[in-house]
């Protein structure tokens, strides 16, 4: 008989595991504030939108439960509903969280996983050491000063833990084996690099962003050039057992609760934007940083979100490159809205120059995929040449392509007919 996989851990082992996990514990963790008031613990619920708090953890019973939305459960539902795991990872997750060995992972995979944890651990001490080298006045000096310079806040620094690489060739090197850390491990997380013999540090005397994954974990760093002239102006940790570009985006997981309460996310291109964004208080914002987006991607942002804005700089190379990776991002099932900023400004220059308020009201008026793709045809002007009108067309024809929903695809199909002055059966086709 084929059996599900969360038959094989016997229930006696998943109830050590939750009663070895405090439920308060776990979902403070997870990043919910709970306040304890009477036996229990109470905050505004992470499943909806609410200023008072309903939502109420019992210790005693070891349960959640929201009086707004009426979501309930224990530890394992919780991390099932809030993190949109599944069953089997969740009690996964929980038995690492307290040590318990589950009888799923054989031994191969419990080496790999053994490795993968003290890589993490050796990010984890490389961003603290980036860390101290930024808010250390004398070695830290020149980047704090660029980084007030771009109006970063101490807060901001603080919550991205955004570090400093110093100039030597070999500071963290030395630093990350003095604590005992090995060579290869050094290279397995890319921060080192091995050139004819000579080992060096991979960032040097640059601004540095740790790349945190979804579950919280360091799996890669960012690093930016302090003096203009230098190049490559961005410098990212190449691909690794922890970091894989494609089905990684930065700020997921300190986004995440924003996403989960207002469904929606913002996607932007650079470190820069996103903290300047989550600095004036729009939490739901993440990068992609420069990669083309993926299936991966899509999927990420799927189990937090049903609507995606994207922010274009107005610089209109790539946007047909860009435009074909946001299909994934509706064949995925989430609506896409486009918002322009002109001047070639990224959200960064634009809230410095214009303001939250401005920035707002132009996510408020952004246009939907299709919208999106005539109206810059038109604004281009080539609307007029028969190959430009086409190849647009051809373009929407694409991303319909991917529209589930008939209620929908009906209504785009409608507008573009309009917009572009054709017979709806040409577009059906
Ligand atoms: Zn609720």
């Amino acid at each position: 008989m084929a059996t599900r996989s969360f038959n094989h851990i016997p229930s006696e082992i998943i109830d050590e595991v939750r009663q070895r996990n405090d439920i308060a514990e776990v979902i403070m963790e997870c990043g919910v504030p709970l306040k304890l008031s009477g036996k229990n613990y109470k905050a505004c619920c992470p499943f909806h939108d609410e200023k008072t708090p309903s939502f109420t953890v019992s210790s005693e019973k070891q349960m959640f439960y929201c009086f707004g939305c009426q979501m309930g459960g224990n530890t394992i539902t919780f991390l099932q509903k809030y993190e949109n795991k599944p069953f089997i990872e969740s009690v996964e997750w929980l038995a690492n969280r307290v040590g318990v060995p589950l009888p799923t992972q054989d031994q191969k995979s419990k080496e790999r996983a053994k490795k993968r944890l003290n890589l993490e651990e050796l990010n984890r001490l490389a961003t603290k050491y980036f860390h101290r080298n930024l808010l250390d006045s004398k070695i830290g000096e020149k980047a704090s000063i660029y980084l007030k310079n771009r109006q970063v806040s101490n807060s901001s620094i603080r919550t991205f833990q955004v570090g400093y690489a110093t100039r030597g060739s070999k500071d963290l090197l030395e630093d990350a084996i003095r604590r005992g850390s090995s060579k290869q491990q050094l290279l397995d997380v890319g921060l080192i690099k091995d050139n004819e013999n000579r080992t060096t540090d991979r960032f040097r005397d640059r601004v540095i962003f740790p790349i945190i994954d979804e579950r919280g974990a360091p799996v890669a760093f960012g690093g930016r050039v302090l003096s203009p002239d230098a190049v490559p102006k961005y410098l990212n940790t190449a691909s690794t057992v922890l970091y894989d570009k494609s089905k990684t985006l930065y700020n997921l997981y300190g986004a995440r609760s924003a996403m989960q309460k207002t469904r929606q996310a913002i996607l932007v291109e650079g470190y820069f934007d996103v903290i300047r964004l989550s600095q004036e208080g729009v939490e739901n914002v993440i990068a992609s940083l420069g990669t083309s987006f993926s299936e991966s991607h899509a999927g990420l942002l799927k189990r937090f979100v049903d609507e995606v804005f994207i922010v274009f700089d107005g610089d209109t190379a790539g946007i047909r490159a860009t435009v074909r990776g946001l299909n994934h991002l509706v064949k995925a099932g989430l609506k896409v809205r486009v918002m322009m900023l002109s001047g070639g400004q990224d959200p960064d220059a634009f809230v410095l120059h214009h303001g939250i308020d401005a920035f707002n009201e132009r996510l408020a008026s952004a246009m939907n995929l299709v919208e999106f793709q005539i109206r810059r045809a038109v604004e281009t002007g080539g609307l007029r040449q028969i190959d430009v009108k086409t190849q647009v067309l051809k373009d929407i024809a694409d991303t319909l392509s991917h529209i589930k929903s008939r209620v929908e695809l009906d209504q785009y199909i409608n507008y573009t007919a309009q917009e572009l002055d054709l017979d709806r059966a040409v577009i059906w086709q």
